[in-house]
């Protein structure tokens, strides 16, 4: 089975549906999203809908939270904050209460996703340091999970000097973002995981960045939003 995961698309349109387009072109059985469907980016309610529909199993995101909620948005920075009340003023109640419906963790055809990390998932953990990422691996039980949240790609696995995802060792992979890209490779990300084949794949597309940062500025967000894009930070 093929699994397309994808993550952090923060109401990024454009790189979304680039995301879609490549997943079709490459074929997958099972799309899944990890979360921040909103956030930051200039269409919710294009993003939430797309995402509906397009992905069978998505978790809950701290930005998806926090626009379902009103609630925990000092937990943003500040730029998140001010879309983050646009994004609720904008979405409606339907989408509201799809958001709020989300789960924080699931497993899904044997591997287990969670937006920032599986233990403590309603803390949005941040998984900086080795002891960070290592505890995690006591709070699932499949081998293979994964997370987004940091919008930075990364493979994490269970026993050190283990670089390939290999049958019977653990791993903890981070899809990389869509919407906002956090190193340094402004393209859209999201991983291809066969289960069959046990392998994994980290897939970068270009999408049309110009016209997201135009969106950002025409639906009145910070322009610095739209900047950051281009840097991929
Ligand atoms: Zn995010």
């Amino acid at each position: 089975m093929r699994l397309a995961i994808l993550a952090d698309v923060h109401a990024n349109r454009e790189a979304l549906t680039a995301v879609f387009a490549e997943i079709d072109r490459r074929g997958a059985d099972a799309v899944l999203c990890l979360g921040d469907v909103v956030g930051y980016g200039p269409d919710p309610e294009a993003c939430v809908d797309l995402v509906a529909e397009r992905c069978g199993t998505t978790v809950l995101g701290n930005h998806d939270a926090a626009v379902a909620t009103g609630q925990d948005l000092g937990y943003l920075p500040l730029d998140g904050q001010t879309a983050a009340l646009k994004h609720t003023e904008w979405v409606g109640d339907d989408r509201i209460a799809w958001l709020k419906g989300l789960p924080l963790v699931v497993t899904v055809h044997g591997v287990t996703l969670a937006h920032a990390g599986p233990l403590e998932p309603e803390r949005w953990p941040r998984l900086t340091s080795f002891r960070t990422v290592q505890a995690q691996f006591d709070a699932f039980d499949t081998d293979i999970c994964f997370v987004g949240h940091s919008h930075s790609p990364a493979v994490a696995s269970s026993s050190l000097g283990v670089t390939r995802v290999r049958p019977g060792h653990r791993y903890l992979i981070n899809v990389g973002a869509v919407g906002q890209p956090r190193d340094g490779d402004p393209r859209a990300a999201f991983g291809i995981f066969d289960t069959e084949a046990v392998s994994y794949e980290l897939v970068r597309v270009h999408y049309d960045l110009a016209r997201t940062q135009a969106r950002i500025a025409e639906r009145g967000l910070p322009e610095g939003l739209g900047s950051r894009l281009a840097r991929g930070e």
